[in-house]
């Protein structure tokens, strides 16, 4: 009888190879309400908590959690602690038979929220993307607003309407009036877009009236991961001025269902693009340890056919200077904070994060196999991949976000 393969014989060069490790929330059927952490490796999810007790972990206590809530709020050291425990089981092959029985393939199983969003920011920090919605917009006046070299602006979004990989978005309502209209309307939105971006997951909490450094990014930050801006671009064109996005943003943003760790990441920092204004010492980062940036390739598949490869190197400002931005007037950080890139936009047509860009605003409409697309149609499924350069000529694989387009109701 042949040997059976175990889920931990990974192909080489399996992008959720023990190099990667992110973190999620699962249940498995008929169990629902039984969540537990989950760690991905390869096809299958390995149930973190479980393989704890069963090696006689002392992670244990944050493992065998519902959400991964106690092992954001633990720190950098556990953090640390936790990867190096969990690599060296999915690693060592004398732990295979107490693992193999806690690993799961991961289409058997439900992933849920992995954690409780407590504030949800959104940024704007790509110098491309700013500059197509400006000349889209704004085609008399200057691309980038007089401020944007200057911080990275941002808005505060709603978590509670932040929602796991897989979940459907209905397709909002709203009031739109375009300039040349005499009156709004109301009415399911014509002009339903994505935001591909990644974003950042808070771990441990900072003092109210204590600003966070630039240097101290990965003393608060957990991991990141995918995330979809939902944009309803009519309702959002009508409602912006003078205090910005709101309803055109707030019906729905998807997260993956994996928390990628920092420390995954190590070998995809990038320094990001040159800045060609000073900045304030609070956001200058020319002299860190670490290149700020990412070097994060994105795909943006509209029904599984590819429309856009934005990629994630390119953004000018960078998520340490975006935290020490949201935190300089004194703003605390609480456990499960979430604060979005902005939508990732290259310097190219075939880099762009959003249909807005991708059409210039229904313009150039895209030919899809079902046919032409300017905004999205509902039924249409939108999904964002990625990888980026892990250790050793490795690929570090980035837990997808989809999502399926629903009818107004
Ligand atoms: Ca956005």
């Amino acid at each position: 009888m042949p040997e059976q393969s175990s889920p931990l014989d990974l192909a080489e060069g399996d992008p959720f190879g023990p190099h990667n490790l992110p973190y999620g929330v699962f249940s498995t059927p008929g169990h629902p309400e039984d969540r537990r952490v989950g760690v991905r490796v390869g096809a299958h999810v390995l149930d973190a908590g479980a393989a704890a007790h069963a090696l006689g972990s002392p992670y244990a206590r944050l493992l065998a959690q519902p959400s991964l809530m106690p092992l954001l709020a633990a720190g950098r050291t556990a953090w640390r602690d936790v990867r190096r425990a969990l690599t060296a089981w999915v690693t060592v092959p004398s732990h295979r038979p107490d693992l193999e029985p806690l690993l799961y393939p991961l289409d058997s199983v439900t992933l849920h929220l992995p954690y409780e969003v407590a504030d949800y920011v959104d940024f704007y920090a790509s110098e491309h993307h700013a500059t197509n919605v400006g000349r889209i917009f704004r085609p008399d006046g200057a691309a980038l607003t007089p401020n944007w070299k200057h911080l990275p602006i941002g808005y505060h979004g709603r978590a509670g309407t932040v929602v796991v990989s897989g979940t459907d978005v209905v397709r909002p309502s709203g009031q739109r009036k375009a300039p040349a209209d005499p009156a709004p309307v109301f009415g399911p939105s014509v002009k339903l877009d994505i935001e591909a971006e990644v974003g950042f997951v808070v771990g441990v909490p900072s003092e109210q009236g204590v600003p966070v450094a630039l240097g101290d990014f990965r003393e608060h930050v957990f991991g990141l991961s995918l995330l979809n801006d939902w944009s309803a671009r009519d309702i959002q064109a009508w409602e912006y001025v003078p205090l910005g996005p709101f309803l055109g943003k707030s019906f729905a943003t998807s997260v993956s269902a994996w928390v990628t760790p920092l420390e995954a990441l190590d070998a995809a920092r990038t320094a990001p693009p040159v800045r060609d204004a000073e900045l304030l010492p609070y956001l200058e980062d020319a002299d860190d340890e670490e290149p700020g940036g990412f070097d994060i390739r994105i795909s943006v598949e509209i029904n599984g056919q590819t429309v856009s490869e934005p990629p994630f190197a390119s953004m000018y400002w960078t998520a340490a200077q975006q935290l020490a931005q949201m935190t300089v007037n004194g703003a605390s950080l609480r456990t499960g904070d979430l604060y979005g890139s902005g939508t990732v936009s290259g310097a190219e047509p075939g880099q762009r994060g959003s249909l807005l860009e991708l059409t210039w605003n229904g313009r150039d409409p895209l030919d899809l196999a079902e046919g032409k697309r300017t905004f999205l149609e509902d039924g249409d499924t939108v999904t964002l991949t990625a990888w980026a350069p892990g250790p050793h000529g490795t690929r570090v694989g980035l837990g997808e976000v989809t999502g399926r387009i629903t009818a107004s109701p």
